[in-house]
């Protein structure tokens, strides 16, 4: 299953996209890992910082599926980096309905999927993980269409990551462009939650009980989230 350096979590398993089997309540997320990463529980919980795709990553045209269409938001692979070095690990959790409404396909999915993550990673800024829930429950395809755990905001992707790589949910971040993005993240207890993009008034409206900061862009939040990471942190 694998191709070139990328790796699908479930590539031992039965995938995930054909739905749930007899006995298996709920599906699961789908994923990429770069670089290959083996999960143990010897490994010190990191905490993460989720990342939003559509509206965080990249500009928001609707269902970005061509690579054509995917154009990266100004700043975004030098705050990932930036991220990085300060020790998060980077998660992409992004709601692929398109999939399920036969827009895409799986396999185009993953191809700009590949494709993001290599131009990532040639500013040393690739995702540890890169989640995605193919399902709606208004899909054309039927194995897809049906209420999930993983499309936020639900927050089984986030779990899913928590449980992969060893996550301190309550030190990690979750920014997102819209309202669900951090509904998912206070789901999953995830510690801070953040705001970003031109949606992000309008959002904040659904957003009036959730303790949350907003940012015009993510390399403004990593501003942001660096900055706290160093009042907070204790010599
Ligand atoms: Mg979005
Ligand atoms: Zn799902």
């Amino acid at each position: 299953m694998s191709r070139g350096v990328i790796t699908t979590w479930t590539s031992s398993r039965r995938p995930a996209w054909s739905g749930p089997g007899e006995g298996e309540p709920s599906p699961s997320p789908l994923s990429t890992a770069f670089p290959p990463r083996p999960w143990s529980k010897k490994i010190r919980q990191r905490p993460a910082v989720f990342l939003d795709r559509d509206g965080v990553i990249n500009d928001d045209r609707g269902y970005v599926h061509r690579w054509e269409d995917l154009v990266l938001l100004p700043g975004v692979p030098d705050a990932m980096r930036r991220l990085k070095q300060a020790g998060y690990q980077l998660v992409v959790v992004t709601n692929q309905s398109g999939i399920a409404r036969g827009f895409y396909s799986q396999e185009q999915y993953q191809t700009l999927t590949d494709q993001l993550i290599q131009v990532l990673a040639k500013a040393d800024a690739a995702p540890d993980l890169v989640l995605h829930c193919p399902h709606h429950p208004d899909g054309q395809i039927p194995s897809l269409s049906l209420v999930c755990d993983c499309r936020k905001p639900q927050p089984g992707m986030l779990r899913q990551a928590e449980q992969r790589l060893g996550l301190d949910m309550a030190q990690s971040v979750m920014i997102g462009d819209r309202a669900t993005d951090l509904l998912a993240g206070q789901a999953a207890g995830v510690g801070q939650l953040f705001l970003v993009g031109s949606n992000a008034q309008q959002e904040a409206r659904l957003l009036e009980n959730v303790p949350h900061r907003s940012a015009d862009h993510l390399a403004a939040c990593v501003d942001q989230i660096l900055a706290l990471r160093n009042t907070s942190s204790r010599i």
